[in-house]
């Protein structure tokens, strides 16, 4: 039986959530049958372990009832062979560069960097080449580099950003669960990083951050002193993104997909409390919070592959915005029933 169905099992039937009663007035709580609170019970962070290095899955819950016609659905597809997954790594890594690019988050010239951990060589990653625009990227431009920070044959011989390096080999060691992992510098988390304060739960997407995020408070310069990866990948801890104080913001996923996701997502929440804090400063007023138990419920549904479906429409766009430079799929991709 695979970890869906068991997954599947596990969600039915849908449970009312039970809500503290001093919570039951609070304006921003769901308290009708329509929260299925059942279908996050398997998330990983109940538990004090660390994160488990398989997918977890679990897509928008079946509806129209039990006889519902099956349709399909976007997933996490499987391979034929690990030659296949490292494929789908790479396509999917010059999409998420390109997308990154066509969002503007190129525009430190040659910062921002993004890998992706090999599929075969577990210790090795790929990585964009230094210098070269996100926007045009093509998965034989990509370069592989050892733990060591050695860029090896079987990848584009390019040199590689020192710091990206730094950063990225660090958290790849801390976190064996990581695939890939995404820093950019935004002109928002450029703000934002310079406040000291973390993401709060001011809207539904501000909650996929929820008690999820850490916050690195010693900018110990440019990234070329190993110590300072060190730093971060600590402060990142096993969580799924991290504030660089004055500096800007990172995030790793189990696949590349999510890990862009949800760096254009948490780039985008910065943005909102930004402005929702300057609104509350100008008004003498504060925001309003979703309450904990909706933020948390919030942010296990957004598992694995969960953040792996909300970027396939970006991969879409930029696909056909390639003009057959990248395919939508590579040979041996599996679709998951
Ligand atoms: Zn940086």
């Amino acid at each position: 039986m695979s970890t869906y169905r068991v997954w599947m099992t596990k969600r039915v039937p849908l449970k009312v959530a039970r809500l503290p009663s001093a919570l039951k007035h609070h304006r921003s709580i769901a308290t009708t049958s329509r929260s299925p609170a059942a279908i996050v019970s398997n998330d990983f962070r109940e538990t004090k372990s660390p994160p488990p290095s398989e997918f977890i899955y679990g897509a928008y819950q079946k509806v129209g009832g039990p006889n519902a016609k099956d349709v399909f659905r976007i997933r996490i597809p499987t391979f034929a062979s690990l030659e296949a997954e490292r494929a789908h790594r790479k396509l999917h890594h010059a999409a998420a560069l390109r997308w990154l690019g066509y969002q503007g988050y190129n525009n430190e010239g040659a910062g921002g960097h993004v890998t992706v951990r090999d599929p075969i060589m577990t210790d090795h990653f790929w990585i964009n080449p230094h210098g070269k625009s996100f926007s045009h990227m093509k998965p034989e431009d990509l370069v592989l580099v050892s733990k060591d920070g050695e860029v090896k044959e079987g990848g584009n011989m390019h040199s590689i950003n020192p710091a990206g390096y730094i950063i990225h080999s660090a958290v790849h060691e801390a976190r064996p669960d990581v695939v890939a992992a995404v820093h950019c510098h935004s002109v928002p988390s450029k703000a934002f990083s310079a406040i000291g304060c973390k993401l709060e739960p001011i809207n539904q997407d501000a909650c996929r951050f929820y008690n999820d995020h850490g916050i690195y408070s010693g900018f110990g310069g440019i990234a070329f002193n190993p110590d300072e990866g060190q730093h971060i990948a600590d402060a990142l801890g096993n969580t799924k993104g991290l504030i660089l104080q004055n500096h800007g913001h990172l995030t790793v996923a189990k696949t590349v997909d999510g890990a862009a996701f949800l760096f254009g997502a948490m780039d985008r929440c910065i943005q909102a409390q930004l402005m929702a804090d300057a609104a509350c400063a100008g008004r003498g007023t504060k925001t309003i919070k979703v309450g904990h138990e909706e933020a948390e419920y919030t942010r296990k549904v957004y598992n694995d592959e969960m953040i792996y479906i909300m970027f396939q429409s970006a991969f879409e766009d930029v696909v056909k915005a390639s003009n057959g430079e990248l395919p939508a799929h590579v040979q041996g991709e599996i679709p998951r029933p």
